[in-house]
């Protein structure tokens, strides 16, 4: 890595932009307006920088490639037309992109850029599992089906599992565990299921969503309060899950420290979000008939042994098995943490999407 960095609060008054090399360690606060503007700063910056480095290649992550995109791909107007057209399916994100690659090809026009999916890796997933039980012409109309997201993660998971178990990795669990939160079943490399659906909001309860609830409740709410559709999508993206909990915070570090100090809601949306865990992971081990491997990865599954502990809490049973001596070590490599005689081999892994883009973008384009 030569350089990394981020706009965030993007639209707001106070937007940040943070950019670091091994020489420069800058934090700007300033007016960010769009997704256009953050785009030509982070390209300026990097110009201005670039050295004896020049860009070759440019590689986004898009959250949504609906049915279209089952693989990256280099950019072209066609790509373009087809992000936006996807772009219903997920609003806040695809239409960002879509800006963000154009002003990539005004600014740097000889430069080619490769797009990969949050969506892509999980497009094996059969029918049987992707198909909701809806009728037919909802589903074809709206394109209403499981998706999944965080592919770019668990695939990098699922390529460094099996370079780590050296071939043995035939039935994986994926646990991206962060702020949103994830857990796929993947076979020799493919993957099966996945517990995100239609959009990110499905699964584990999460950061601040509250993941899989009953449908009918939603419709209830709209019938006997004066929140719409809007309201409830905002509050079961932005105000559930553990903020909702613990009342307190979204963030997992903060919850570990409250709930230490006694704070009983802390320690129900801790509870809550582990056996959360356990159920799905018990879910993917149906799915596969069983499991030979199992990796934890993002903020909070490749930092907080507490969390990791919580997740396998009394699954000896189904072959998982901690060494709590690995388990309590940090690494910025991939380590194990499996106790010798655990049938299922578990590993921590550090987040590496950026890492499977930039792979990606070599495939595609060739080159060094
Ligand atoms: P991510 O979305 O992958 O960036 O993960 C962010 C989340 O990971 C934060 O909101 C925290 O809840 C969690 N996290 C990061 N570091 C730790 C840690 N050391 N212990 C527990 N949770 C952590």
């Amino acid at each position: 890595m030569l350089a990394s960095g981020a706009c965030e609060r993007i639209g707001e008054g106070d937007s940040t932009f943070t950019f670091k090399t091994k020489d420069v360690n800058q934090r700007l606060t300033l007016a960010i307006l769009n997704h256009r503007t953050a785009i030509s700063l982070v390209l300026g910056t990097l110009l201005a920088h670039q050295d004896d480095a020049p860009i070759d290649a440019i590689g986004h992550r898009i959250v949504h490639g609906g049915s279209y995109f089952k693989d990256s791909c280099v950019v072209d107007d066609t790509v373009i037309r087809k992000i936006e057209e996807i772009a219903p399916l997920a609003p806040l994100h695809n239409y960002a992109a879509a800006s963000v690659i154009e002003s990539c090809r005004e600014v740097l026009p000889q430069v080619p850029s490769v797009v990969c999916f949050d969506t892509s890796f999980h497009s094996t997933i059969p029918e049987v599992a992707y198909r909701y039980p809806l009728p037919d012409d909802l589903c074809e109309s709206l394109q209403l089906r499981k998706y999944g997201f965080h592919g770019i993660s668990h695939r990098y998971v699922a390529m460094t599992c099996d370079q780590l178990t050296e071939g043995r990795c035939h039935r994986l669990i994926s646990c991206h565990l962060g702020n949103g939160s994830s857990i796929s079943a993947i076979k020799d490399g493919v993957c099966v299921d996945t517990t995100m659906g239609f959009t990110p909001l499905d699964g584990l309860m999460m950061g601040t969503r509250c993941g899989s609830i009953d449908p009918a409740a939603v419709t209830y709410i709209i019938e006997n309060t004066d929140y719409n559709a809007h309201d409830i999508d905002m509050i079961m993206n932005k105000k559930s899950g553990l903020l909702a909990v613990s009342g307190l915070t979204n963030d997992i570090r903060d919850l570990i420290d409250a709930s230490e100090h006694g704070d009983r809601r802390s320690q129900l949306a801790l509870d809550m979000f582990g056996y959360d865990t356990r159920k799905y992971i018990g879910m993917m081990w149906a799915v596969m008939g069983g499991v030979d491997t199992l990796a934890f990865t993002a903020g909070a599954g490749q930092n907080s042994p507490d969390i990791r502990r919580l997740a396998l809490a009394g699954m000896e049973g189904l072959g998982f098995k901690i060494d709590e001596t690995l388990n309590a070590q940090h690494r910025d490599e991939p380590w194990r943490i499996s106790a010798d005689d655990s049938e299922v081999e578990i590993y921590v892994i550090p987040a590496g999407e950026e890492y499977m883009i930039a792979l990606d973008v070599k495939r595609l384009l060739g080159g060094d």
